[in-house]
């Protein structure tokens, strides 16, 4: 147990962690040119703050969340999701008073009891955006462009996209006595859940994984079809502004998403490479959740993107990636004068850009060699006391053997020249 993480728990090192750096890099560029700030809100909340937000029918709320008392008898639950403490910062700092659209980020730690499966851990990662102060689809097509962007750019070509509108709360409520009507006699044979859902929030049927109550719901009516004129209008300038960007996108009414705070717009990414857990990212409007966790009244729209789950995207279209440890000079060392001098010279080099590395461990020169060579040295360089007497050394190129004689007063710049630096 001492030494086995917590179940649903990864380490990220060696190769994986080269991946992560990529795809983060990739995700904070995009977010520059897309006009978005990160913001890092806290591991922890009130629990308050997410059965407020996320909807006390949904499985996060449910089953899922990471709920403890803390020394001070506070409810405290480890964030399941990062919409509800974005939300909460945008009302606790008033960005509300500032020019809007507010636009966010985050790449951050997610917490969810769940079972484990390929794709679906305890402890998961979400790249997230969140905007606010628009109720216009631009703002909708803007959220969506980032996710599509991300994925496109890391040449992933196995992830669609899938939209649809849920309308506001009034389409929503008389959808939602449609949805009653056409369950009806087969309440009875719906899953535990599903029956209380179904006085809920029957739109949450949809969402069931059950196979029986997939079954029930098969053929019922679309959501689409109970949409007013305002949100008919929305979802259809969603679509063209789309259009018009060159994303293509299917409309998909069985889409509902999991969380209650959606109105109108919802979509996912999802792709058939990874398995059962196909949703890389999933988003919508949510215009009310600002005003219900007690801000003004602002619409608002993001998404979460499984950080893990687009990675093993990649990697089903990619294979694994290969860990290749590389550095641009190593310098060895014979006896005690060459040994200190080897640390000095490698302080300098690394201070100057240089990826340098030199015998910390007491290795015979043989053994220095043979360690430059597995961490991927493109140079090399043995210093004795006879190089460091006369300040000069012999420079290596560990794949061709070329060697060149410098003075180590100028190694640095000598090295840029060798490296094309
Ligand atoms: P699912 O239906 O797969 O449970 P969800 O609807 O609960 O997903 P969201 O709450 O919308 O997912 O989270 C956004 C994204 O975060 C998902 O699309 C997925 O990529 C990722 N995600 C959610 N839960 C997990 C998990 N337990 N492990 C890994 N990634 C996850
Ligand atoms: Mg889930």
């Amino acid at each position: 147990m001492l030494t086995q993480a917590p179940k649903g728990t990864k380490d990220i090192f060696g190769a994986e962690i080269a991946q992560w750096q990529i795809v983060e890099n990739k995700m904070r560029n995009l977010c520059r040119n897309f006009g978005i700030d990160e913001i890092r809100t806290p591991v922890f909340e009130h629990t308050e703050l997410f059965l407020r937000s996320v909807g006390d029918t949904t499985d996060i709320v449910q089953k899922e969340m990471y709920t403890f008392f803390d020394k001070g008898d506070r409810s405290i639950t480890l964030r399941p999701e990062s919409t509800a403490g974005a939300a909460r910062a945008y009302i606790e700092h008033g960005m509300f008073n500032n020019a809007q659209p507010t636009k966010l980020y985050y790449i951050a730690p997610t917490f969810r009891y769940e079972n484990t499966q390929a794709g679906r851990q305890r402890q998961f990662h979400q790249f997230g955006v969140e905007m606010y102060g628009s109720y216009s689809p631009a703002l909708d097509a803007e959220a969506i462009s980032v996710a599509y962007e991300l994925i496109k750019d890391m040449g992933i070509n196995s992830v669609e996209l899938r939209i649809n509108s849920l309308g506001c709360p009034e389409c929503r409520g008389r959808y939602n006595k449609m949805l009653r009507d056409f369950i009806g006699d087969n309440l009875d044979n719906l899953c535990h859940e599903c029956k209380s859902r179904y006085e809920k929030n029957p739109l949450r049927v949809l969402d069931c994984k059950e196979e029986k109550c997939k079954k029930i719901i098969a053929g019922a009516p679309s959501v689409i079809d109970c949409l007013d004129e305002e949100c008919t209008e929305h979802f259809e300038t969603l679509k063209e502004i789309l259009a018009g960007m060159g994303i293509s996108f299917t409309v998909d009414p069985m889409i509902v998403r999991g969380l209650d705070y959606y109105t109108r717009t919802v979509f996912e990414f999802v792709t058939n490479t990874i398995g059962a857990q196909g949703t890389v990212c999933g988003g919508g409007r949510y215009d009310n959740l600002v005003e219900e966790c007690g801000g003004p009244k602002t619409g608002a729209v993001g998404f979460g993107l499984g950080i893990e789950r687009l990675l093993m995207t990649l990697e089903a279209q990619n294979g694994k990636s290969e860990y290749k440890p590389f550095r641009h000079l190593y310098i060895g060392s014979i006896g005690k004068k060459g040994f200190i001098k080897s640390q000095a010279i490698t302080f300098e080099l690394r201070k100057m850009g240089i990826i340098a590395e030199c015998d910390t461990v007491g290795r015979s020169v043989k053994a220095q060699m043979k360690y430059a060579n597995k961490i991927g040295a493109m140079y090399s360089l043995i210093l004795g006391d006879d190089e460091v007497d006369l300040g000069k050394a012999s420079v290596k190129n560990m794949e061709t053997g070329e060697t060149t004689e410098i003075n180590i007063s100028e190694i640095g710049a000598k090295m840029k020249e060798l490296l094309n630096l």
